[in-house]
């Protein structure tokens, strides 16, 4: 099969690239870890681990932190790939720019909470970050070969996750079980459950507003119930482009590790007439709320991203361990965004205090009020 060289090339693609390209896998055993260590098994030619690092927490400011740091600095790294769950991935991210490295990132913790900070350390070292999720991937294909002052605005797609047709109010005894089935994605357990509330949609607003410096006001959400249709682009002219695959990560996971390459056979194609049909409709804010809360926090900006990601994390945590019930993860992720302090400046040390101090405050406090009950009609 030809490759096809996309028109799209990012400003300082350094050549040659190396074959096969050298890997810092951070997050190996997660479940987009495992799926890149597939394809670097699939492709001995392309890729090679060069470091594999699990299991660790890489927020720590201990020797391990150090030697993650290290790793993922090594000259001999050709591309950090950055897969480890939520708020411990961002400090080796940030080591891995400052040393100059390509990422391709999983995370999008990463930019939700540091946003401006990480595009600072890519500016200041020329380096890029490939974006891994799928929705992210879907915008960065349908925008290659085309000009910035072309877009108009970015769609994202949203499956509504395994409650978009349930009845609001028996929305009061989603079971832990319920909550993570997804019907469409195989996903860790964190990502299924934002995908349930649909906070995952609320984070990836913000996540694409940094990877595509796009403002808030050009980035829309629409449910697409079959997650075919990726994400989608309107362009000035009115042309919509969109990206369409099966649920695989695989891909997305390909397309970031090979680019500018398309690698052969990574999933096969949607069957469109064994589909049949796809389905578009409007997002239900009262049913998730959690995307319009995002949106507001990103909006504010300063470290009130940061808070949004730690309260949600840690409501989830709860959720999972049984100790929160479902409608009470996003009351309680807004009543820390509600509580935070005035916005300070984004550095590494206020991000790190805003995120312990969001965790502490869904911790202390009880679930809070159900909005979904509340707007509920009596
Ligand atoms: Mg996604």
């Amino acid at each position: 099969m030809t490759h096809v060289r996309p028109a799209f090339q990012p400003k300082e693609m350094r050549s040659p690239r190396p074959s096969p390209r050298r890997l810092a896998l951070l997050g190996a055993t997660g479940s987009i870890g495992r799926q890149v260590c597939d394809l670097v098994e699939r492709h001995p030619d392309r890729f090679a681990l060069h470091a594999v690092i699990a299991g660790t927490d890489a927020s720590d400011a201990g020797r391990a932190a150090r030697a993650i740091a290290e790793a993922v600095s090594d000259p001999d790294v050709d591309l950090v790939v950055v897969a480890a769950a939520g708020a411990a991935a961002l400090a080796p991210t940030l080591s891995a720019l400052d040393a100059g490295k390509d990422i391709a990132l999983a995370t999008k913790e990463v930019l939700v909470m540091a946003g401006e900070l990480v595009r600072q350390r890519m500016r200041r070292h020329g380096s890029q970050i490939f974006p891994i999720d799928s929705e992210h991937s879907a915008i960065w294909q349908c925008l290659w070969g085309e000009k910035e002052a072309a877009v108009r605005r970015l769609i994202l797609t949203g499956s509504g996750g395994p409650f978009l047709r349930r009845p609001l109010e028996t929305l009061e005894s989603v079971t832990i079980a319920e909550a993570l089935a997804h019907p469409r994605w195989k996903m860790g357990p964190k990502i299924t459950i934002d995908s349930a509330t649909m906070m995952n949609k609320g984070l990836e607003v913000i996540e694409a507003h940094f990877l595509f410096d796009v403002p808030y006001s050009a980035i829309d959400v629409i449910v697409h119930p079959q997650s075919v249709v990726h994400s989608m682009v309107e362009f000035v002219d009115g042309s919509v482009k969109a990206q369409l695959g099966i649920p695989d990560m695989h891909l997305p996971i390909a397309i970031a590790l090979g680019f500018p390459e398309r690698l052969d056979g990574v999933t096969t194609a949607p069957d469109l007439a064994a589909l049949g049909q796809l389905s578009f409709e409007a997002l239900d804010a009262i049913r998730y709320p959690a995307v319009a809360l995002a949106r507001e926090a990103g909006e504010r900006g300063g470290t009130a991203p940061a808070v949004l990601n730690a309260a949600n994390e840690e409501a989830v945590a709860l959720f999972l361990k049984g100790q929160r019930r479902f409608v009470e993860i996003v009351p309680s992720v807004r009543q820390a965004v509600e509580s935070a302090a005035p916005d300070e400046e984004l550095t590494l040390d206020t991000v790190i205090a805003a995120d312990r101090w969001a965790r502490a405050q869904v911790r202390t406090t009880s679930g809070g009020t159900s909005r979904v009950r509340s707007e509920l009609p009596a």
